[in-house]
């Protein structure tokens, strides 16, 4: 089963916990035991899994991306002036991939799935896609 969550992010470099979304789509599913797809279709948008319990975990990635991957530098050369969005999200990826036991989501007691969205605000989908029995 295929579903599309679609979030609306606020600020241009925004990181939301989108686990609640995700389960409740493998609910629905009715998926006992696979694996569930989170895959979002944009480039400058990524899917990673992190620590959700403590919401400075995600400030600090966002900070430490800024600084790693800084929004200016005379040097890039895609004219669309963004780069450092793409950047951002090829190194960490566009989806991820959950394990389904028991009908749920197999995620560690601090992890959380997330959209970030490093050139916003505006519309994000995720793709949602259970495999299994
Ligand atoms: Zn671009």
């Amino acid at each position: 089963m295929t579903e599309v969550i679609r979030v609306r992010t606020t600020k241009r470099t925004s990181i939301v916990n989108i686990t609640q979304a995700v389960r409740e789509v493998v609910k629905r599913s009715g998926l006992k035991e696979g694996l569930c797809v989170v895959y979002t279709p944009h480039t400058t948008a990524c899917v990673f899994i992190n620590e959700g319990a403590d919401p400075a975990v995600v400030q600090d990635i966002a900070y430490a991306l800024e600084k790693l991957i800084p929004w200016n530098d005379p040097n890039y050369a895609h004219l669309e002036g963004n780069s450092a969005a793409h950047i951002r999200s090829a190194i960490i990826g566009n989806s991820r991939v959950v394990p389904v036991v028991n009908g749920e989501l197999a995620l560690g007691t601090w992890e959380s799935i997330f959209l970030a969205d490093f050139d916003g605000p505006r519309e994000r989908k995720v793709i949602v896609m259970t495999l299994g029995a």
